[in-house]
């Protein structure tokens, strides 16, 4: 199935089953804004949980905090989001549509890469076993014609993206021809940049309202309290703080769904550590976080680490773990060596001293940064990408199943009598009142077994668990498994085992720290 058309199809799949709909859709939605049903915020509240859990609860020297959305305003001054937080915006005259211009020039260097893999796939097919795909790449002149245009186009971006050359930018779009996808024309503006704060006002007129912001990152609450939490906790650097919280921006492309959204929900972590060995920690957390990301047992080929072409303001070192979604690798979460900027910079536009006391060094400094910095949503997005199947099954039957890492699944069983009668929906509904304390169950006596099941594996249920006639004689049930739909019959009273050991999160948690 081409990948378009997953993409579709898990869109309006997710509407279906109550994972995530548009917001405010009885008056035609809001754009980019989303809201997450009752399966889909089960899934956003376990993905938020193993997140918490494998910062806070694994690492000793990490602790949370929960600070406000509105902050002081000279906190966006000191962090450079009034004056750098941009997006190079172009629009066409035609169309009338706005689009990123560094988004455009990144499409088109993907064009090269897809017609290098094509190039790669027909040799493969070509040559079958006796294939040297490294040895193709290097010599076949397709390929290297190919290789040799993305190198320079890419060359020629960066040096614009870093030297913030506007006017270079648009003539990089009109040297190659880039068009809009809509009018099929040249027909474009010039590129300006575009904040892409949100703002307000705080108290009334009469007092004389502030403007303050919508704060488009969790991570400066976590620099401005920074001191309150090294003093009043007793940590001693290294250090960090983890923070889970909606963030805003006004996206100028708001497209694919919840991948780029203009409310969203951000995990970050900041790490403290002394000047001079941040790269190093750097290093580690990169290798932290995509084993949290592998652990939850997709293919280890859907993951990979971007290093930054541009560094930001505040940066001395960048990577992005990007996922391959249906529409390609993107980003999910940044890993960033902040530097001591954030906290050097909020000295001095507070006057207040940021320093941390080293009683091994015996002396004082502006802690260095590292952060972990992962959207609710787009991890959300990845789980929902990876987990989405349509299996044929025996007799032409067809079923669309989430194949969720069962620790993340919205509903952990569903406890369904095979008929309505002869006291088997008692016998059900005891089963879930011992179950219920510890995992999420369902109750569902409605249609035919089969259609029973085939509800459960579009939510991604892991276990079906079917009581009949013979339970109410011996205390046993069959237990359906997603997965492979095989069936076991089994005491009741071994269920919560079962089940529990597929589902806890600390079989993930275990993983992460082998
Ligand atoms: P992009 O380049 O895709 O705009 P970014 O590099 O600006 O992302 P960061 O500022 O590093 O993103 O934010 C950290 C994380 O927050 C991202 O990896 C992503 O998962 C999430 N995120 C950022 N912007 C959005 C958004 N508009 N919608 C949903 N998630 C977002």
């Amino acid at each position: 199935m081409a990948q378009e058309d997953v993409f579709k199809k898990l869109v309006s799949h997710s509407k279906e089953y109550g994972f995530v709909f548009p917001s405010s859709e009885i008056y035609d939605g809001l754009a980019a804004v989303y809201d997450y049903g009752q399966m889909g915020v089960e899934l956003k509240n376990n993905i938020k949980k193993y997140w918490w859990d494998s910062m806070v609860l694994l690492h000793e020297n990490v602790v949370g905090i929960d600070s406000a959305i509105f902050m002081h305003p000279t906190i966006w001054k000191a962090s450079g989001h009034v004056d750098a937080f941009n997006d190079p915006l172009i629009d066409n005259k035609d169309s009338k549509k706005r689009y990123r211009a560094d988004v455009l020039i990144e499409e088109q260097i993907a064009k090269y890469d897809e017609k290098i893999n094509k190039e790669v796939e027909k040799a493969a097919k070509r040559f079958g076993d006796s294939f040297n795909e490294t040895m193709f790449r290097q010599t076949n002149p397709r390929v290297l014609e190919h290789a040799a245009k993305r190198e320079e186009l890419h060359t020629r971006f960066s040096n614009a993206l870093n030297a913030n050359d506007l006017a270079e930018l648009r003539q990089i779009i009109l040297d190659y021809d880039i068009v809009c996808p809509i009018s099929g024309t040249k027909n474009w503006t010039e590129v300006r940049q575009f904040n892409l704060m949100f703002s307000t006002e705080m108290g009334s007129t009469a007092d004389g309202a502030m403007k303050v912001y919508l704060r488009p990152e969790t991570a400066q609450g976590i620099f401005v309290n920074y001191l309150n939490v090294q003093k009043t906790g007793r940590m001693r650097i290294p250090f960090g703080i983890a923070q889970i919280g909606k963030a805003f921006r006004n996206e100028i492309v708001a497209r694919q769904f919840i991948f780029r959204m203009r409310e969203f929900e951000q995990m970050e972590m900041q790490f403290f550590v002394r000047p001079g060995e941040e790269l190093e920690w750097f290093k580690k957390w990169k290798a932290i976080r995509l084993k949290w990301h592998q652990a939850l047992g997709f293919p280890a080929s859907k993951y990979r680490y971007h290093d930054h072409e541009k560094l930001a303001h505040y940066a001395n070192a960048a990577t992005d773990i990007e996922f391959e979604m249906p529409f390609g690798f993107k980003e999910v979460e940044g890993i960033h060596s902040r530097t001591n900027f954030d906290l050097g910079s909020h000295e001095k536009y507070s006057g207040k001293k940021l320093q941390y006391f080293d009683p091994e060094l015996n002396e004082s400094y502006v802690p260095y940064v590292i952060e972990t910095s992962i959207g609710v949503d787009r991890m959300f997005l990845s789980v929902m990408a990876g987990s989405y199947c349509e299996e044929e099954l025996e007799g032409g039957d067809k079923r669309v199943v989430m194949k969720f890492p069962p620790q993340l699944a919205p509903i952990k069983l569903a406890v369904l009598p095979l008929v309505k009668k002869d006291g088997l929906p008692e016998k059900a509904r005891s089963i879930i009142d011992t179950l219920k304390f510890d995992f999420k169950c369902q109750y569902d006596e409605k249609d035919s077994i089969g259609k029973r099941y085939r509800r459960q594996d579009a939510i991604g249920t892991p276990f079906c668990v079917t009581v009949d006639h013979q339970s109410l004689e011996d205390d046993t049930v069959t237990v359906r498994f997603r997965d492979t739909m095989a069936q076991e019959r089994v005491a009741i009273a071994d269920l919560a085992s079962i089940i529990g050991e597929q589902v806890s999160l600390k079989s993930l948690l275990k993983k992460i720290t082998e």
